[in-house]
Protein backbone atom coordinates (compact mmCIF):
# COMPACT_ATOMS: atom_id res chain seq x y z
CA UNK A 1 0.00 0.00 0.00
CA UNK A 2 1.28 3.62 -0.75
CA UNK A 3 2.36 5.60 1.92
CA UNK A 4 1.80 9.37 1.44
CA UNK A 5 5.16 11.50 1.16
CA UNK A 6 5.65 15.03 2.00
CA UNK A 7 6.14 16.94 -0.99
CA UNK A 8 9.42 18.58 -1.77
CA UNK A 9 7.89 21.77 -2.68
CA UNK A 10 4.48 24.01 -1.89
CA UNK A 11 2.96 26.28 -4.53
CA UNK A 12 4.30 29.09 -2.99
CA UNK A 13 7.87 27.79 -3.63
CA UNK A 14 7.18 28.20 -7.24
CA UNK A 15 8.52 31.86 -7.64
CA UNK A 16 9.60 33.78 -11.12
CA UNK A 17 13.32 32.19 -10.15
CA UNK A 18 12.05 28.78 -9.80
CA UNK A 19 10.45 29.17 -13.64
CA UNK A 20 13.38 30.76 -14.58
CA UNK A 21 15.25 27.65 -13.60
CA UNK A 22 12.87 25.54 -14.68
CA UNK A 23 12.72 27.04 -18.62
CA UNK A 24 9.06 27.04 -19.30
CA UNK A 25 8.31 22.83 -18.76
CA UNK A 26 4.49 23.99 -18.36
CA UNK A 27 4.68 25.85 -21.82
CA UNK A 28 5.01 22.48 -23.57
CA UNK A 29 2.37 19.69 -22.61
CA UNK A 30 2.12 16.23 -24.36
CA UNK A 31 -1.12 15.26 -26.03
CA UNK A 32 -2.76 11.86 -27.44
CA UNK A 33 -3.58 11.32 -30.96
CA UNK A 34 -6.07 13.29 -31.99
CA UNK A 35 -7.36 10.63 -34.23
CA UNK A 36 -8.35 7.18 -34.64
CA UNK A 37 -8.72 6.11 -37.86
CA UNK A 38 -5.68 5.15 -39.98
CA UNK A 39 -5.33 7.38 -43.05
CA UNK A 40 -5.67 10.44 -40.31
CA UNK A 41 -2.81 9.12 -37.86
CA UNK A 42 -0.96 8.06 -41.11
CA UNK A 43 -1.47 12.19 -42.12
CA UNK A 44 -0.57 13.31 -38.60
CA UNK A 45 2.24 12.00 -37.98
CA UNK A 46 3.56 13.27 -41.33
CA UNK A 47 2.51 16.27 -41.01
CA UNK A 48 3.97 17.17 -37.42
CA UNK A 49 7.52 16.82 -38.74
CA UNK A 50 6.93 19.93 -40.25
CA UNK A 51 5.02 21.89 -37.26
CA UNK A 52 6.85 24.32 -35.18
CA UNK A 53 7.02 23.23 -31.81
CA UNK A 54 5.22 19.48 -32.23
CA UNK A 55 6.78 16.31 -32.19
CA UNK A 56 6.27 13.09 -31.68
CA UNK A 57 7.35 11.35 -28.77
CA UNK A 58 8.70 7.19 -28.12
CA UNK A 59 5.62 6.85 -25.97
CA UNK A 60 2.70 7.66 -28.83
CA UNK A 61 2.07 11.12 -27.12
CA UNK A 62 2.77 14.21 -28.97
CA UNK A 63 4.68 17.03 -27.38
CA UNK A 64 3.33 20.92 -28.30
CA UNK A 65 5.12 23.76 -27.28
CA UNK A 66 3.21 27.18 -27.54
CA UNK A 67 4.12 29.52 -30.18
CA UNK A 68 4.01 32.27 -27.85
CA UNK A 69 6.85 31.09 -25.44
CA UNK A 70 9.88 33.15 -26.49
CA UNK A 71 13.35 32.03 -27.14
CA UNK A 72 14.15 33.00 -23.13
CA UNK A 73 11.40 30.69 -22.18
CA UNK A 74 9.33 33.45 -21.60
CA UNK A 75 5.99 34.47 -22.27
CA UNK A 76 5.46 36.70 -25.38
CA UNK A 77 1.60 37.10 -24.12
CA UNK A 78 2.54 38.04 -20.87
CA UNK A 79 0.25 40.41 -20.17
CA UNK A 80 -2.46 39.07 -22.25
CA UNK A 81 -1.91 35.33 -21.79
CA UNK A 82 -4.77 32.67 -21.62
CA UNK A 83 -6.21 32.52 -17.98
CA UNK A 84 -5.62 28.88 -17.34
CA UNK A 85 -1.97 30.07 -17.81
CA UNK A 86 -2.61 32.55 -15.18
CA UNK A 87 -3.48 30.12 -12.78
CA UNK A 88 -1.35 26.99 -13.60
CA UNK A 89 0.81 26.11 -10.76
CA UNK A 90 2.93 23.18 -11.13
CA UNK A 91 3.18 22.09 -7.84
CA UNK A 92 -0.93 22.13 -6.98
CA UNK A 93 -1.30 20.43 -10.71
CA UNK A 94 0.86 17.59 -9.45
CA UNK A 95 -0.75 16.90 -6.04
CA UNK A 96 -4.02 17.10 -8.06
CA UNK A 97 -2.96 14.79 -10.78
CA UNK A 98 -1.40 12.56 -8.04
CA UNK A 99 0.25 10.35 -10.57
CA UNK A 100 2.42 11.71 -13.40
CA UNK A 101 5.42 13.45 -11.58
CA UNK A 102 7.11 14.27 -14.93
CA UNK A 103 6.68 17.99 -14.78
CA UNK A 104 7.50 18.60 -10.92
CA UNK A 105 10.44 15.99 -11.17
CA UNK A 106 11.84 17.92 -14.01
CA UNK A 107 11.66 21.46 -11.92
CA UNK A 108 12.93 19.28 -9.30
CA UNK A 109 16.14 18.77 -10.58
CA UNK A 110 16.09 22.42 -12.08
CA UNK A 111 16.39 23.40 -8.87
CA UNK A 112 19.11 20.79 -7.63
CA UNK A 113 16.74 18.79 -5.51
CA UNK A 114 16.30 15.07 -6.12
CA UNK A 115 13.20 13.65 -8.06
CA UNK A 116 10.43 12.26 -6.90
CA UNK A 117 10.11 8.11 -6.88
CA UNK A 118 6.68 7.76 -8.60
CA UNK A 119 6.79 4.40 -6.32
CA UNK A 120 7.38 5.69 -2.94
CA UNK A 121 4.14 7.31 -2.55
CA UNK A 122 1.47 9.63 -3.21
CA UNK A 123 1.77 13.13 -2.05
CA UNK A 124 -1.33 14.73 -0.73
CA UNK A 125 0.32 17.29 1.20
S1 LIG B 1 6.56 24.08 -14.61
FE1 LIG B 1 6.35 25.18 -12.64
S2 LIG B 1 8.37 26.07 -12.24
FE2 LIG B 1 8.29 25.51 -14.42
S3 LIG B 1 7.62 27.38 -15.47
FE3 LIG B 1 5.79 26.16 -15.05
S4 LIG B 1 5.00 26.92 -13.08
FE4 LIG B 1 7.14 27.62 -13.28
S1 LIG C 1 0.55 31.68 -23.54
FE1 LIG C 1 2.45 32.13 -22.49
S2 LIG C 1 2.25 31.24 -20.43
FE2 LIG C 1 0.66 30.34 -21.76
S3 LIG C 1 1.56 28.42 -22.56
FE3 LIG C 1 1.98 30.07 -24.04
S4 LIG C 1 4.01 30.88 -23.50
FE4 LIG C 1 3.23 29.69 -21.75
Amino acid sequence: MKQYIEWPLQESDITSEVCEACGARCCTIALPMPFTDDRKIEWFNTVVDRLDGVKALDNGLYSFTCGYLGEDNRCTIYETRPQMCRDYNCVAWTKVNGQDFSVMNHVLESIGLEPIDPDAGKGLY
